[in-house]
């Protein structure tokens, strides 16, 4: 280790007793990486030991605690740490020092891997098959797979661009680190007469974390701390929420492209198909409509044709829309558009994440708590009472949360006043130019509290025929 006297910033986690230990003790670090492999190695054999539904372990090990709850708590808040203990990472970094240490050719150097396959090959998939992916065989033969091509690919390629380009996760975290308060840096003055660069040496990942103040971007940084181990003048500061994004920055293109078809994957196609979908007009959007029309002559099978059609219509919907405003933008700006698209497309960051926090923590009280701990209590054999829910679903204290929503759309345009000022403009301009470039920000505010006011005036009833077509179809089931 490098030891440098600078002089150490009270923001600095490092310097934080309890929170130091956690992110910079190696032993610490590397017991709980060892713990998060054997429970992910744990929860595959158990799916392949017990394939049926009643193995609840591994569902509620891979669909409620890594994803979401872990992912999206961590990640708005200490940013991605979860691939600072993810396992394919902790090995990776093994397999790809004693590997071939190849450059990855360019067709699959492309960050357009990782996010297609979290679009297309997770999200496309659960809307269409409800529930499939979370049957416990099907949850272990997909992560066995994953975890193949990761190592294959560790083995044979240098710099773990698994991580960088086809990762899926990879592509989710590496986007929405920015939202977290924390930010991975280096002191300046110890490193302005630094001659060794050990930070840079000791990365996995090929990077330069003492560059990563001045470029605003932290890159590909998995956080794994082997920079920190290194070299002393390595920073972990807490700083503003998002601080980032207030700031200028060499766009990422893959970044605000995460950021658009996640909240079209995710948040909007879930106000269709959950919010919208189980009112008692579901029957009457457009997706449901579409559906019944195209089953009218094709045999679906048990493809949940709605649950299809949302997806499809989210995904194309918030696209048109944000081209439309980022072009009208743009020429307001007198900018090019692919400047405007992506400098601006950032403020797009909080829907989602923020947005989430909502369902998420909902869904915590109601039964995501209990759900985890009896899947715990199943897998390892305790003997122990079942786990009671936290809260019921009629408690009407749980709707505080609904604020996350609303939330994330004010830090959205919070975002995105910001970095329109980052634009040479008239103020005239800017501002009509903030209004199109949000356009996917007001579609969000919009689907909200029209599903609000549906749910309102038409109510939920207990057996739409849209709930009929998840149920039919709902592998889970
Ligand atoms: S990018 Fe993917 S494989 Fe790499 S550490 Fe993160 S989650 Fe794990
Ligand atoms: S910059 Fe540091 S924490 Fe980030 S990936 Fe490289 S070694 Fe790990």
């Amino acid at each position: 280790m490098v030891e440098h006297k600078q002089n150490k910033d009270k923001n600095d986690i490092f310097n934080i007793p309890l929170l130091g230990f956690m992110f910079k003790n190696q032993k610490f670090i590397m017991s709980v990486r060892i713990i998060v492999l054997v429970i992910f190695a744990y929860g595959i054999y158990l799916g392949f030991a017990i394939p049926q539904k009643e193995n609840i372990f591994t569902k509620e090990l891979f669909w409620g605690l890594f994803w979401s709850l872990f992912m999206i708590v961590t990640l708005t808040t200490f940013g991605r740490i979860f691939c600072g203990i993810c396992p394919h990472g902790f090995l990776g970094k093994y397999i790809t020092k004693y590997g071939l240490k190849r450059e990855m050719p360019a067709w699959l150097k492309n960050p357009w891997w990782g996010l297609s396959l979290i679009i297309i090959g997770w999200w496309a998939i659960t809307y269409s098959f409800p529930g499939f992916y979370r049957i416990p065989l099907v949850t272990a033969i997909l992560f066995t797979a994953v975890t193949l091509v990761a190592f294959i690919l560790y083995y044979v390629y240098k710099d773990m661009s698994y991580c960088k380009y086809v990762c899926p996760i990879g592509s989710l975290t590496k986007a929405y680190h920015r939202i977290s308060f924390t930010w991975l840096g280096s002191y300046k003055e110890d490193c302005s007469d630094c001659k060794t660069f050990d930070c840079a040496t000791a990365c996995p990942y090929n990077l330069k974390p003492f560059t990563f103040n001045n470029k605003n971007s932290m890159e590909d940084c998995s956080l794994c701390m082997e920079c920190s181990s290194a070299c002393d003048a390595i920073s972990f500061k807490i700083v503003k929420p998002a601080e980032s994004l207030y700031k200028k920055f060499k766009f990422d293109k893959i970044e605000v492209w995460a950021y658009i078809l996640i909240t079209a994957a995710i948040s909007i196609t879930m106000s269709f198909h959950h919010g919208l979908g189980r009112s008692a007009v579901a029957d009457a959007m457009p997706w449901t409509q579409t559906a019944e029309y195209f089953k009218s002559f094709i045999n679906f099978g048990s493809l949940d044709a709605v649950g299809f059609f949302a997806f499809f219509y989210a995904i194309v919907l918030s696209v048109a829309l944000v081209y439309a405003g980022m072009f009208i933008a743009s020429k307001i700006l007198k900018a090019p558009f692919s400047k405007t698209f992506y400098t601006l497309g950032y403020a797009f960051a909080p829907l989602f994440i923020i947005g989430g926090l909502s369902h998420l923590l909902h869904s915590f009280f109601t039964h995501t708590y209990a759900d985890i701990a009896n899947g715990f209590i199943y897998g390892l054999g305790l003997d122990a009472e079942e786990v009671k829910n936290l809260a019921s679903r009629k408690d009407t204290w749980l709707s505080v949360f609904e604020a996350f929503k609303y939330i994330a759309v004010i830090w959205a345009f919070i975002i995105m006043y910001n970095r329109i000022h980052l634009f040479e403009a008239n103020k005239k301009a800017k501002t009509a130019a903030f209004f199109f470039a949000s356009s996917l920000i007001f579609f969000f505010l919009f689907i909200n509290l029209y599903r609000v006011y549906v749910v309102k005036t038409y109510g939920t009833p207990v057996h739409s025929s849209h709930m009929h077509h998840g149920a039919e179809n709902d592998f889970t089931k």
